[in-house]
């Protein structure tokens, strides 16, 4: 059993990590931001409400957002997740406790990815050019740094009270980062 959480603002580089990370260790990586985007694809009843708020930046509902991943967790044999992209709200760190209590799992670290905000927003303006994600823009990274910081920041505390919490630093190659992410993992 093995849950490893990713944390960080947008574009502390979580998709890119998380994506060695489930392949080094075996993971199933879930990214609710990936789910959603799919969901937006297909045009399902959740896509239609999730689009408009990620097009601005902002938060969808956490009642949504946990369902989707009970759903997907529930079908997992084995609990071995990757999580990118959740939680991002305080409400979501306790339903998450609460699906893995149901699970007899517990977690095994929350990764937090620091990288200096400068570095954040040229990193993101670089991603819109490279994929066009329409949620790339100026505007709304900017919208997207305030949420993280009201919204998601606490939950660097709440993990540090539950003595999960590592702190790696995201600046430099992928390489490196990865290194620094395997280091701090059990
Ligand atoms: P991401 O790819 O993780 O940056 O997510 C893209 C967008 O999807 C976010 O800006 C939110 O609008 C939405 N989203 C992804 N994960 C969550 C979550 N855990 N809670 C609420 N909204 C989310």
């Amino acid at each position: 059993m093995e849950v490893i959480l990713l944390m960080g603002p947008p574009g502390a580089g979580k998709g890119t990590q998380g994506d060695k990370l489930a392949r080094a260790r075996r993971l199933h990586k879930l990214s609710t931001g990936d789910m959603l985007r799919h969901h937006v694809r297909e045009q399902t009843d959740l896509g239609k409400q999730a689009k408009q708020l990620m097009d601005a930046g902002d938060l969808v509902p956490d009642e949504l957002i946990v369902d989707m991943v009970e759903a997907t967790v529930d079908e997992l044999a084995e609990v071995r997740v990757l999580l990118d992209g959740f939680p991002r709200t305080t409400a979501q760190a306790e339903a998450l406790d609460a699906l893995l209590a149901r699970h007899q799992a517990s977690l095994t670290a929350a990764v937090l990815l620091d990288v200096a905000q400068e570095q954040l927003i040229a990193r993101l303006l670089k991603r819109a050019q490279d994929e066009g994600r329409s949620d790339d823009n100026e505007t709304t990274i900017r919208n997207r740094m305030n949420v993280y910081n009201e919204q998601t920041k606490p939950l660097v505390d709440y993990y540090d009270g539950h003595n999960v919490l590592r702190r790696v630093d995201g600046e430099g190659s992928i390489e490196e980062v990865f290194a620094r992410i395997s280091g701090v993992l059990p």
